[in-house]
Order: structure tokens, then C-alpha cells, then sequence
């Protein structure tokens, strides 16, 4: 199948004709995976399989997505051409088993992905971050055969899925969740309002999650499958986005949707449990991708910095720039050690410690790239200004920093018997 993908695809892009060939082989390698796989001993090596992916993908970024990346973002225009072609190349369904049409990778070599993709276009790396972490993750190890017909197969090949949890008034908040989910015979009926639904514009389904009895609180909650052309969802406006803007995120209105129930994924009363299961994933995807928005920004500040002459010297030579630039890698690297070793041994501590470094560290990374570029810094002309928009965002989406940083304390303490 992947074969003909190849073909198919090959025909509108010669540029990475060497790495497509490379993941035809490493297709053909892959063997089912399972959640257990994915936990197992940290090293920072990537496999060769893991860096088959990664040289794929940093080819695709640096020749398909780096050159539009400005030009999406001025007009705030979705990727679509881009995502077409990683659906070609199967990632839109990375982790995915290949009963279901994915490529059934580890969850690194996804991470890893996010993170070339990032380097090239923050929005696109996003966008494919939230559709595998998010959605295609859950329904892949948690869905039943029906729900992974319906809900799944299509979506490695092409319609994007998305995950609304936050809502106005719980975004960190999960347990206060209004939207309502009432038993009406062999249906679920939904109502309510989500908020910031990354990719619900273009997307064909969402996970949702509802209380079906506030009064129990996180106990009383449920996650549902929703197609987004179902009778009684209706989409708000893209948000106005400062950064990451070729992606959208809008609110979705949820009135008298009638879900099947067996549409239900997992339980009554598990839905807090798999929320907080999937963002332990969802946090490894974010915390790659603004590792890829650092590494753009100090690529960029190398590069400006190699040619700038100032006090007839190259900018390299001045001891501040030279400290900046070695900030800044060792900000980079530091994230990404912690990204990779989440990605491989998931845990929420992990994820959460993983993301709250590469957050902070893409902010600091681009605000030294903006220096080291002086005026030209603050100009739209230059891509430094739009990785300090990019990067600001991954401190927010996905759990804001705030909460990682409790999250990484609880479970410490609780590691010591100290709670
Ligand atoms: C571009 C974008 C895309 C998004 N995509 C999605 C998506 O696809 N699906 C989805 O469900 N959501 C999505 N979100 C929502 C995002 O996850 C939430 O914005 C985020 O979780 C924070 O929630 P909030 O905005 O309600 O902020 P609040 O929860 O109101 O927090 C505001 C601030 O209060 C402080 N704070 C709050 N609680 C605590 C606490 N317990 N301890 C310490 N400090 C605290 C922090 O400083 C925090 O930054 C997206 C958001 C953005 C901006």
C-alpha cells in the first residue's frame, strides 16, 4: 500500500525522492507496536530506523515546508498542500497499526518527526502533533474494532482529527467541564461549548469529553466520538492567532448531538483518566515541536550571524553573540534530551518535565535570535520574529507551564512517599 503511495506521490515531488525511498524500506521493517514497546530504556541514540524517520522528515521540512513557512504564516493559511504530502509519506498516521493503514512507529520516531516539522513550519508540525498525539493515538490503542473502522482508518489517510477537552471555563481546569453527555436509550446526547478545537475547521471528528454527573466531578466524565459534520455541531470562527498562525483553532458548539453508543471510548467515568493519559502523549508533541521552533531559531540566528559584520568583524567573533549562540544551543539540547527520553519512557512526570524545559527554552532561544538579529530582528521581513511568536504558544497548548511544573513536584513527592 505504501508502494503506491510512493508512486503516487513521487510524481509532484523529486526533491525527496532519496528519503521516500528510504521509508518505503523502513515500512516494509515495521512491525506492529504496542503501548507496552514504548516503555523501555532511555538512551539518546536514535535507532536506525528512528533516524531513517528523522532525515525524511528534515528533508520534506527544509525542502517543502521551510520555503512557505513565512508566507502561510503573513496569510494565516492552513497547510493543506503540506498535509496532503505527509499523508503520502503516512504520517498522519505515525503510530498507528497497520491493520488500520498506519506506519505503527514508536512514539520517538513520531517526536522526532514533530520536531523536523516544527523547524521547517511550527504550524504545520502542529497540526500533525495534535491529529497523532491527540486523536490517532487514542483511538488506536483504546478504540474498539467498529470505532477504529469509523473513526480511525480514514484518518491515516488524509481527514484530520482533532480533541476538545478545554471549553471556556475549564481550560486547566479539566474537572469543571460543563459540557453535558445524557443517556437517551441506545444514544448519548451532547451538549455544550469547547473551546480552541485545534484543526475543527478542516477536521472530520473529534474526541470529546463530557460529564454525564457534574456533581462527581472528573469522576462523572466521558469521551465520545463525534463526527464534526453531525447534526446539531456547529463551528465557530478561526481564533485570531499571534503565533502558529497557519493553524486554526476555533470553538465548537454542541447542541442535542446524538452520538451512539457505542461511540462511547472506554467507559462511563474514565473519560478524566484517558484525558490525562493522552495529554502525557499530547505534552511529548508539543514539547518536540517547540524543540524544532528552537532549533529554527538558532539556525537562523547562526546563519545571520556568519554573514553580519559589525566593528569589522563577523558577529561570531564578539564574545556576546558568541554567548548567546551558546545559550542557545545548549537550551536546545537540553530540551531535547528531555523530549526524547519522555517520548520512550512515557510518564506524566516525564512528559510534563519535557514539556515545561522546551517551552521555556524555545521562548528564551527565539528572544536571543531576535537579539542576535538587532533591527532586522523585529522585522517581518526576517523569520526571527515569527519563531518569538511561534515559540511563545507552546507554554500554553497542551497544559499550560504553570501546571507542568505542579505536576512534575506531585509526582516527585510522591515517588518519596512525601505527599
Ligand atoms: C493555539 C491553541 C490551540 C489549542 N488547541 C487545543 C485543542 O486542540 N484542544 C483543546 O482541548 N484545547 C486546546 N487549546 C487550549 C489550551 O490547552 C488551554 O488554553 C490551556 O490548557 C490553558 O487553559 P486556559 O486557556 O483556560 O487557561 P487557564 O486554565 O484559565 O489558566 C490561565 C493561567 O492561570 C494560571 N493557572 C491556572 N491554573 C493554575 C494552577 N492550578 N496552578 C498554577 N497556575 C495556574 C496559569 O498561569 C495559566 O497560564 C489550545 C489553545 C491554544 C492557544
Amino acid at each position: 500500500m505504501l508502494a503506491v503511495r510512493f508512486w503516487h506521490f513521487a510524481g509532484r515531488c523529486r526533491g525527496t525522492l532519496a528519503s521516500l525511498a528510504r521509508l518505503v524500506r523502513l515500512y516494509s521493517l515495521q512491525t506492529a507496536k504496542t503501548v507496552a514497546s514504548q516503555c523501555r530504556t532511555f538512551t539518546s541514540q536514535l535507532s536506525e530506523q528512528q533516524q531513517e524517520i528523522r532525515d525524511m522528515a528534515r528533508n520534506f521540512s527544509k525542502e517543502q515546508l521551510k520555503p512557505q513557512a513565512g508566507s502561510l504564516d503573513r496569510k494565516a493559511r492552513f497547510p493543506f498542500d503540506p498535509i496532503k504530502k505527509l499523508t503520502s509519506l503516512g504520517l498522519m498516521g505515525a503510530c498507528v497499526d497497520s491493520e488500520s493503514g498506519g506506519l505503527g512507529l514508536d512514539y520517538l520516531s513520531l517526536a522526532v518527526a514533530v520536531e523536523e516539522l516544527s523547524r521547517g513550519c511550527a504550524s504545520t508540525g502542529m497540526i500533525l502533533s495534535i491529529h497523532n498525539f491527540l486523536y490517532a493515538n487514542l483511538v488506536n490503542e483504546r478504540g474498539t474494532p467498529e470505532q477504529k473502522e469509523l473513526f480511525l482508518k480514514e484518518f491515516t489517510q488524509g481527514s484530520i482529527g482533532c480533541f476538545s477537552l478545554s471549553e471556556p471555563d475549564a481550560g486547566s481546569d479539566v474537572a469543571s467541564i460543563k459540557t453535558t453527555a445524557r443517556k437517551d436509550g441506545d444514544h448519548w446526547v451532547l451538549n455544550g461549548k469547547k473551546s480552541w478545537v485545534t484543526s475543527a475547521i478542516e477536521g472530520k471528528a473529534t474526541a470529546v469529553f463530557a460529564t454525564f454527573d457534574p456533581e462527581l466531578r472528573h469522576k462523572g466524565l466521558a469521551c465520545f466520538l463525534v463526527p464534526l459534520d453531525a447534526e446539531g455541531v456547529f463551528r465557530g470562527n478561526k481564533e485570531p492567532l499571534i503565533g502558529v498562525r497557519a493553524a486554526t483553532a476555533c470553538d465548537l458548539t454542541l447542541q442535542d448531538v446524538r452520538v451512539p453508543a457505542a461511540w462511547l471510548l472506554g467507559g462511563a467515568g474514565e473519560g478524566f483518566r484517558i484525558a490525562m493519559a493522552q495529554l502525557d502523549q499530547g505534552r511529548i508533541g508539543i514539547a518536540a515541536h517547540a524543540v524544532g521552533i528552537a532549533q529554527a531559531a538558532l539556525d537562523t540566528a547562526i546563519n545571520y550571524a556568519k554573514e553580519r559584520v559589525a566593528f569589522g568583524k563577523n558577529l561570531t567573533r564578539l564574545p556576546s553573540v558568541k554567548d548567546r549562540l551558546t545559550d542557545m544551543t545548549i537550551l536546545v539540547e537540553t530540551a531535547r534530551l528531555l523530549t526524547y527520553r519522555a517520548a520512550t519512557d512515557v510518564s506524566t512526570k516525564n512528559s510534563s518535565m519535557a514539556k515545561y524545559v522546551a517551552g521555556k527554552n524555545a521562548a528564551a532561544v527565539a528572544d536571543h535570535c531576535v537579539q542576535i538579529l538587532g533591527g532586522r530582528g523585529l522585522s517581518t521581513d526576517y523569520s526571527a520574529e515569527r519563531h518569538f511568536r511561534d515559540a511563545r504558544g507552546t507554554q500554553i497548548y497542551g497544559g499550560v507551564t504553570d501546571i507542568q511544573k505542579r505536576l512534575v513536584g506531585h509526582f516527585l513527592l510522591k515517588e518519596h512517599d512525601a505527599l
